[in-house]
This record gives C-alpha cells, sequence and structure tokens, in this order.
C-alpha cells in the first residue's frame, strides 16, 4: 500500500461512508502520500450522521479511563490491566496527532475536544472490591496515576450529583475518577477533518452517493459501482476502505473477499 501512483484506476483510493473511521484514515493518508487521489463516497446528505453522531455515542474517545470492561477478571480472579493500558496510549496518540494538526491551523480542536472527568460507578461489596483492586492496579503507572478513588458516599455526590441523588445510603457505592477525561464529539471531529480535506484538490467528496457492489479484478485494483441520484456509475480504484459502520459487513461479503 506503498505506491499509491496511479495505475488504470480513476481514484488511488475510494471511501465507503463519511463518517469517523473513513475522515481519520484520509487525513493520516494525506498527510503521507499529499498527491494520493481520493474518493469519499456517503449515501446520507452529510458526514457524520451514523454512530459518529454525538448522539449516538458516549464521546470518551476509549481512554480507558472509565471503561470498566477493558480490565476483565481471568480464570485466577486476577484483574487484567493490559489492554487498558495499550488502549489509554493509543488515545494519546490521537491527542498528539489533534494538537500537531490543531497546531499547523488544520482543524480546531476547540470544535470537538472538551475537559470533562471520567468516572466510573459502581454498587454493592462484590463491585466495590473489583474497583479499588482495579484503582489499586492502574494508578502506579504514570498513565493513570492521577486516577481517584472513593466510597465516601458525600465524596462521590460532589463527583456525580445526579447519580447519588435519592440514593439508597446503605448500599455501598464505589467510585474512580480522572479528572483529565475528554468528551470527543466525533461528529464535529469528523466534518474538521472534511472541511480540512476538501481542500485538497486531489479529494472528493460525493454526498446522496451510495456504494451498491465490489468487486477485486485481476490486476489487484477494485471495481465499485456506484448510486449518485438514480444514477449507477463503476469506478475503479487502487485500494478501498469500508468505513460503512454496521453496513461494512454487507460489503465485505458482496466483495467475495473477507480478507481485504
Ligand atoms: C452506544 C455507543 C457508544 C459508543 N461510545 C463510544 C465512545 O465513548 N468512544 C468511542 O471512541 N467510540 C464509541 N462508540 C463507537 C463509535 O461511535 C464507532 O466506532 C464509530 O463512530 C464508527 O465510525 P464509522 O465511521 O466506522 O461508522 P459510522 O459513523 O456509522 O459511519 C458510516 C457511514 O457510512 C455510510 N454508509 C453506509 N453504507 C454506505 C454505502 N453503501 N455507501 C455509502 N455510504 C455508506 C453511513 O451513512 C455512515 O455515514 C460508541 C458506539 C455506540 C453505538
Amino acid at each position: 500500500m506503498t505506491n499509491f501512483k496511479k495505475s488504470n484506476s480513476d481514484y488511488d483510493a475510494i471511501f465507503v461512508g463519511a463518517g469517523i473511521m473513513s475522515a481519520t484514515l484520509a487525513i493520516l493518508l494525506t498527510e503521507i502520500y499529499p498527491d494520493i487521489n481520493i474518493l469519499i463516497v456517503e449515501k446520507l446528505e452529510s458526514s457524520g450522521k451514523e454512530s459518529t453522531s454525538a448522539f449516538n455515542n458516549a464521546g470518551t474517545g476509549h481512554a480507558a479511563n472509565c471503561e470498566l470492561n477493558y480490565t476483565p477478571i481471568n480464570h485466577e480472579g486476577e484483574i487484567q490491566f493490559k489492554k487498558a493500558l495499550a488502549i489509554n496510549n493509543s488515545f494519546e496518540k490521537s491527542l498528539e496527532l489533534w494538537a500537531s494538526l490543531y497546531e499547523k491551523g488544520k482543524i480546531d480542536c476547540k470544535k470537538f475536544l472538551r475537559f470533562t472527568p471520567h468516572i466510573s460507578f459502581v454498587s454493592g461489596e462484590e463491585d466495590f472490591n473489583f474497583l479499588k483492586k482495579r484503582y489499586q492496579l492502574l494508578s502506579r503507572f504514570n498513565e493513570f496515576k492521577d486516577m481517584e478513588f472513593s466510597s465516601n458516599f458525600s465524596e462521590i455526590s460532589t463527583w456525580a450529583p445526579l447519580i447519588t441523588k435519592n440514593r439508597n445510603k446503605n448500599i455501598k457505592i464505589s467510585a474512580t475518577r480522572v479528572k483529565r477525561g475528554t468528551d470527543i464529539d466525533f461528529g464535529s471531529l469528523t466534518s474538521e477533518y472534511l472541511k480540512y480535506l476538501v481542500k485538497n484538490k486531489n479529494v472528493e467528496l460525493n454526498y446522496l452517493t451510495e456504494v451498491l457492489d465490489l468487486n477485486k479484478l485481476n490486476n489487484n485494483n477494485w471495481s465499485v459501482k456506484l448510486n449518485k441520484d438514480g444514477k449507477r456509475k463503476s469506478l475503479v480504484a487502487k485500494f478501498i476502505f469500508l468505513g460503512a459502520g454496521g453496513k461494512s459487513i454487507t460489503l465485505l461479503q458482496k466483495s467475495k473477499n473477507p480478507r481485504r
């Protein structure tokens, strides 16, 4: 995937869907290969309307501060923490990417990033033991050194007043908090990326255009069938990215090439 010079193709790369996945990969590729010739197609009238929309996801950016599923318990009853560390490090890389694009004036971080504490909340003795152990394990690492733990009802009330309001004080509660958490509006981030991308004459973005089918050709290019304004059209690309959210599986099945 390193040589993007055109070879009997309409585009170097076609991206299906204008959600956060396509927009992120498109910006990374154009940063590395500024001359890459890209078409992004989206079946809706604008970008980031599906899972990427702020109304459809929690926006934690998966920093692993509060996602308890990243620290599962194994058969021996030990908390696994490597996944949380790896995910936190990946998210830090996203922050670095945004900071670098912001410094170069390519995107405006204020449009999509806000600081907000990340809180995990549990109730009952068993979950108290889990959360406390998780806190003790994670807070040893630089990534989570600012994590706080509390099982004090009044203190947790100041962290998360709505969760504690009218709650039975006889049931033990506990929580962790990372003050430096972020809230990412992935819909706004997607529009920031696309706003910048379309300034590049090598990048085309077509709304109200649906990919119907795709097939790998003998020369390793991809043939992509599209429907735009009721008109069918076929295009050829060297590389195709399926950023179609849940619809990616259907398209993968149509491509009859599950490994690509
Ligand atoms: C309840 C919930 C909570 C979540 N919380 C978080 C969180 O806290 N942090 C986090 O990082 N992630 C979170 N996620 C996950 C995150 O929202 C998704 O992983 C991400 O938005 C997926 O982006 P995408 O670009 O792959 O898909 P989408 O945003 O779904 O974009 C796919 C696009 O493709 C278009 N499309 C589909 N088929 C075609 C076609 N044939 N032709 C043309 N266009 C097509 C669609 O119209 C859509 O615009 C959460 C998800 C959910 C559901």
